[in-house]
């Protein structure tokens, strides 16, 4: 846990160095206001003000004879101000720190939270596809919540109870000195005492505030899994089964919080015991060794200062281990490292490349299962237009995808214009790309604020036209706002063509030397397909486009294309020289001719 916290510290408390020193300034005030001041106040203002004539004079005078000097009265009216005074310091120092405390807290979040999502736009896909979303939605709103919600209960304490605590360990110290009856030195044992169940407690309630943590991300999990599954889970009627997994799920959560609860709770009833059998001590020493009022008052008062600000420390130690879960939960995508990092002195693409793509001796695996593609050797000349065809899991996607280098070459090279893919950046190699998938992802927004993401900065010209040649305008007529209508998430509100015509001109509008469509059409039916792929044939022209294709009828016009089969590319040609080379390109062919007759 220390090493963890040490981390944090280093990567999101150090930026805000003034904000922590001021917070702990004010936190020693407030703290040595309540932990020294009081304490003190009682056992040597008290008997000024209640001092009797005949009476031994108090300790105040002895150690500051000026004072014996001031008119009665005076010294009187100085000595009650003296504890408004103090509690007035101790509030603004508390109000003061307790603000500060609060903006750091709110600072420290704001950096966690954009921290971790920005690392997350930078993870390699690889990482996120193994992942649940619900639970990567969690971890990065709930997590950084709990994280907040804790420091922000816990801000106030965090600096002023554990210096409350020592100030007021040493005033009671200090106190037992002058006092001189070494036997009370005993009640520190039950300082020892009340420390026990803070810390055996801390760790319990760490392992439980993380399966309470993750319990929230697999809730989450099934709740967002259902959202988004919607049509699947009325047509298959699965919603008892849906019940039955969210039931389970929310129990396992409610199981785990009330166990850190029980944790939680367990510690205030402890230490006020310890805290009262403490002074309940003290007060039958004090009474076996005819010690004064006052010197009973300030030790009792010194006493309690330490026993309250070990419960508050407490406590607050004890959230910190509530928190530290979420933390390992966030350190977890924080701590994975980005496997497809931007070189130190990336080669400069020209503005706009030619398009010419070698693939040098590539072979692929996802993690550590068999290689999706396999010793790969092919160049493709600028402005080809390719169709990439085989079996279902044959490596096409893989292959489409290494060229934007979603993923890295496990071994051999993928090369734009002769430049390897990892000399660029990732952002000037995906510059030079379009791609179309099968699901047209549409943002929350305007249809024209959809196109617009193709190319930042395009203008309104490019994007009309950009919409026109993509055919958007066809069916804007039927769209309230035209261009300007708004869309729901996932672009709720239009047809799968009419997203698909969206994404279309997306690309046209980015017009990038480098196409891809990823089976482009195939979630449309057979009619949008047949007017998508009029469009699609339009942007393909002039780039070097590949074409994932599940229908032979999208390929009609490549100038070559690539057979896929296990992860090897077993034929490379125009469609007529395959159908009678390639055994496997004819039978799909043939098979798919078949279907379709
Ligand atoms: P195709 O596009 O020809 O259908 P893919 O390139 O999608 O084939 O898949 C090739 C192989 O890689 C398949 O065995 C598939 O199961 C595997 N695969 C694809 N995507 C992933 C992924 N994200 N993680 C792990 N394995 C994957």
């Amino acid at each position: 846990m220390i090493a963890r916290i040490i981390q944090f510290v280093k990567r999101f408390l150090l930026p805000h160095l003034v904000w922590l020193i001021t917070s702990i300034i004010t936190g020693i005030v407030a703290a040595s206001a309540s932990g020294l001041g009081v304490p003190f106040m009682v056992t040597y203002v008290f008997p000024v003000v209640f001092h009797q004539t005949g009476q031994a004079e108090p300790e105040l005078l002895k150690l500051v004879p000026q004072l014996k000097e001031l008119p009665h009265m005076t010294l009187l009216l100085l000595a009650c101000a003296s504890m408004p005074l103090i509690f007035i310091i101790r509030g603004l120092a508390m109000w003061l720190n307790s603000v500060v405390v609060n903006v750091l807290g709110i600072r420290i979040l704001e950096g966690l939270r954009t921290t971790v999502f920005h690392h997350v736009q930078q993870l390699p896909l690889s990482f996120l596809e193994g992942r649940r979303k619900g639970d990567l939605v969690s971890r990065i709103v709930a997590d950084t919540q709990n994280v907040q919600t804790v420091l922000s209960h816990i801000s106030n304490d965090l600096v002023k109870q554990p210096i409350t605590c020592v100030c007021a360990l040493f005033a009671f110290i200090y106190l037992l000195i002058t006092v001189g009856r070494w036997e009370i030195f005993l009640v520190i044992l039950f300082v020892g005492l009340a420390a026990w169940p803070i810390i055996t407690f801390g760790k319990r309630i760490s392992t439980k505030a993380l399966r309470a943590q993750e319990g929230l991300g697999e809730l989450n999990t099934v709740v967002q899994q259902n959202l988004e599954t919607q049509r699947e889970v009325r047509a298959y009627a699965l919603e008892e089964r849906q019940i039955d997994d969210f039931d389970q799920a929310s129990e396992g959560y409610c199981r785990n919080t009330i166990k850190l609860v029980k944790y939680q709770r367990a510690v205030i009833p402890i230490m006020e015991s310890v805290t009262a059998l403490a002074l309940s001590f003290l007060l039958v020493c004090g009474s076996l060794c005819g010690m004064g009022l006052s010197e009973f008052m300030g030790l009792a008062a010194a006493l309690f200062f330490t026993f309250d600000s070990m419960k508050r420390a407490g406590m607050a130690y004890n959230r910190l281990n509530e928190a530290q879960g979420a933390m390992t939960r966030l350190a977890e995508i924080l701590d994975e490292p980005n496997d497809i990092d931007d070189p130190e002195n990336p080669v400069k693409l020209p503005q706009r490349v030619k398009g010419d793509i070698t693939f040098r001796n590539v072979t692929f695996a996802y993690g550590n299962a068999k290689p999706a593609l396999r010793e790969i050797n092919i160049h493709i000349p600028a402005g080809q237009i390719v169709g990439l065809v085989g079996p279902s899991g044959a490596g096409k996607t893989t292959f489409a995808s290494l060229i934007p280098r979603f993923y890295e070459a496990t071994e051999g090279a993928v090369l734009v214009d002769g430049v390897d893919v990892r000399d660029v950046t990732r952002h000037d190699l995906r510059e030079q790309l379009a791609i179309v998938g099968q699901q047209a992802l549409l943002f929350k927004g305007s249809i024209r604020e959809n196109i617009a993401l193709g190319h930042q900065g395009a203008t309104r010209e490019q994007i009309d036209a950009a919409a026109d040649s993509a055919h958007v305008s066809a069916f804007l007529s039927s769209q309230p706002q035209g261009m300007d209508t708004q869309l729901g998430e996932g672009g709720a509100g239009l047809s799968g063509g009419q997203r698909q015509r969206v994404a279309i001109a997306r690309a046209f509008v980015k017009d990038a030397p480098i196409l891809i469509l990823d089976e482009a059409t195939a979630s449309l039916d057979a009619e949008s397909e047949k007017e998508i792929q009029q469009e699609l044939d339009h942007l393909a022209q002039g780039r070097t486009t590949l074409i994932v294709a599940h229908r032979f009828s999208t390929i009609r016009n490549a100038h070559r294309i690539l057979v896929f089969d296990h992860g090897r590319i077993v034929g490379d040609g125009p469609h007529e020289e395959l159908y009678e080379t390639c055994p496997l390109y004819r039978e799909l062919y043939d098979r798919q001719g078949a279907a379709e007759a």
